[in-house]
């Protein structure tokens, strides 16, 4: 129940997910389901006014979803769009209706939940099908159906976010990459959500929007309400709701700190990363939308170092060509040329799943069917898009690697496969990249212990710290309630590091950094101490690590990086990288406000 009717300031602790202050009023989007709507009995007269009202219902959500559909034409494609038109058909079924009708007229009972006793009977009857595809629309006819009922029990209350009218801070569960693409941004302030990580997809959507985060807060949705007035503190992690005027004073203060510093930053935009001592570093930026390849400009940065390829096959009904592949892969990087573009294969599974297949469900989805190992056991799929980057490459800079290798055995395969669409292209005359530079992302443990072999193979290597924190650490990266054990500067995580840049170094070949870690100022100081040759953040953050990198010699980064590889502490290592780029510049940090009480109830 949200208890959003006790006034006075109340502090949520969260985790901070992307720098910022903002302050608004919230919106909060209820998880899906809709409740059991309450049954009772009609009088024979107002059977019409009933259907009246099913009526109105329909009405609202074929226009609500013919929207939706027209948005998310023009944000992801017709292809995606297409979604839409099936739940638009499910609103238009006889049998559905009907049913809804026959129940009402005939048990006199409320329409509300004769629609939700329909609804669920019809879905169960798809679910239950043989037919694979028909098995499917199952997933169609409940979200349409939820919909209506959804606009029965508050036809006033909006449901999608695209609904939206006054400039808000969103508060989510968690958001899905879906719900994300129909957002109009003018009108979002800031994300706060229940789940997720520093790592996670709204983290990662929230800083490459310039929006401030903080995600892992656990029950908020439950306990906030919308219109209820609150201060997003995405430097902190704290999700301040009535903010008293002291409050609102220190964090105006904290704003214009945050303003002088973003100007001060604009300033190394356009100049190389080259530590004091002369010593260069390639600063790449990730994406996962061709869309930002003007941001990674803007910002600074000189390339792509991560194109997290998997956002292209989300949210639609089926696998994208190799045609339609070849033509993203080809504009990006023939927008970029002549800086790199680093292509990442398929990285699905985990937390990013596809609509069109059907979802085994896994108990442990980070630890299951996902990325290289998705794409060595659906060969064709994995085709397509080798063929579409080998095509695009020679249209520009592009290199190519696999996320989630564990050991040579993926890389000769994955090799292989690579081998052969080069003897197809080869046979069917198109132009293709017979050089392609090939890489691997090392985001395991056992990839790291086997990394000279590796090596062997590849011709660089770019480290996942998102996924190798995770797998060293055994700390699920998307659950709030451990997000303290993600602890890049644990002791294990530094050596792993170590170890991957040294083998790949006595292999004579690059070694970058893409993980969230390469994107703190401070901890991209210990990843140049020790050998990184590149490192890869979300657009945003380019110029402050740039600034950093100009601020410091290569002599106090390595410094610090032997000091990390024989400290036993995290905590230690930690304050080591945040003094050294405090001395480096301590503009670079905004100050904290006074620490704030936690009301959330609890630990976060
Ligand atoms: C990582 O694991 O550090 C990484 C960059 O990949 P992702 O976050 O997409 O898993
Ligand atoms: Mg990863």
């Amino acid at each position: 129940m949200p208890d959003s009717a006790a006034r006075g300031e109340r502090v949520l602790h969260g985790i901070p997910a992307s720098r910022g202050v903002c302050r608004g009023r919230l919106f909060v989007v209820r998880p899906a389901e809709v409740r059991e709507p309450p049954r009772y009995a009609i009088q024979p007269e107002d059977v019409q006014s009933e259907m009246d009202r099913l009526e109105a219902a329909l009405v609202l959500s074929r226009q609500q979803l013919r929207k939706l559909k027209e948005q998310v034409a023009q944000a992801l494609g017709q292809q995606e769009a297409l979604l839409f038109e099936a739940q638009l058909m499910v609103l238009e079924d006889p049998v559905l209706l009907e049913g809804v009708r026959t129940l009402v007229r005939d048990s006199l009972v409320n329409v509300d939940h004769a629609f939700a006793t329909v609804a669920q009977r019809f879905v169960a009857s798809f679910a239950a099908m043989q037919d694979d595809y028909l098995k499917e629309r199952a997933a169609d006819v409940r979200d349409a159906t939820q919909r209506v009922l959804h606009n029965l029990l508050n036809p006033d209350e909006p449901q999608d976010l695209s609904e939206i009218r006054e400039p808000c801070i969103l508060v989510a569960h968690d958001l899905t990459p879906s719900q994300t693409a129909v957002l109009d941004r003018q009108m979002i302030l800031g994300f706060a959500t229940d789940l997720g990580s520093q790592t996670s997809h709204t983290a990662i959507l929230a800083r490459a929007m310039h929006l401030p985060a903080v995600t892992g807060l656990r029950d908020a949705t439950q306990r906030l309400a919308t219109g209820d007035y609150a201060l997003l503190d995405g430097f902190n992690g704290l999700l301040i709701v009535n903010p008293t005027d002291q409050t609102l004073y220190q964090y105006g203060q904290l704003a214009r700190q945050y303003q002088v510093l973003e100007e001060r930053l604009r300033e190394v935009r356009e100049l190389p990363a080259v530590t004091l001592d002369g010593h260069r570093i390639t600063l790449s930026a990730n994406i996962e939308n061709p869309a930002e390849a003007d941001e990674v400009v803007a910002q600074g940065a000189e390339g792509v170092g991560l194109f997290r390829t998997e956002f292209l096959f989300m949210e639609r009904l089926e696998l994208p060509s190799e045609e339609e592949q070849f033509e993203v892969y080809r504009g990006l990087a023939e927008k970029l040329h002549p800086a790199p573009v680093i292509i990442r294969t398929l990285d699905l599974g985990g937390d990013k799943m596809l609509n069109y297949r059907d979802q085994y469900p896994e108990r442990n989805p980070f630890l299951g069917w996902r990325a290289i190992r998705i794409c060595l056991a659906e060969p064709e799929m994995f085709r397509a898009q080798l063929r579409a980057i080998l095509r695009a490459a020679v249209t520009g800079n592009v290199k190519m690697m696999y996320p989630m290798i564990s050991g040579i055995d993926e890389v000769d395969q994955a090799n292989a496969l690579l081998e052969q669409c080069k003897a197809e292209l080869e046979k069917e005359g198109l132009p293709f990249d017979r050089d392609l530079e090939v890489g691997v992302m090392i985001e395991i443990p056992s990839a790291v212990l086997t990394a000279e072999a590796i090596a062997r193979r590849v011709r660089f290597f770019s480290i996942g710290t998102n996924d190798l924190v995770q797998y060293s650490l055994a700390a699920d990266r998307l659950n709030p309630r451990i997000a303290h054990l993600h602890q890049p500067t644990h002791p294990a995580v530094v050596r792993l590091i170590k170890q991957t840049i040294d083998a790949g170094h006595a292999a004579g070949i690059w070694v970058g950094v893409c993980g969230e870690m390469a994107g703190d100022p401070a901890l991209a100081a210990l990843l140049i101490g020790l050998g990184a040759d590149e490192l890869s953040v979300a657009p945003p953050l380019v110029p402050a690590v740039k600034h950093l990198i100009r601020s410091l010699k290569l002599s106090e980064a390595r410094q610090l990086a032997d000091f990390a590889l024989k400290e036993e502490n995290t905590g230690a290592i930690l304050e080591a990288c945040q003094e050294l780029a405090r001395r480096a510049d301590p503009k670079l940090f905004v100050a904290r406000p006074p620490a704030a009480p936690d009301s959330s109830g609890g630990k976060p």
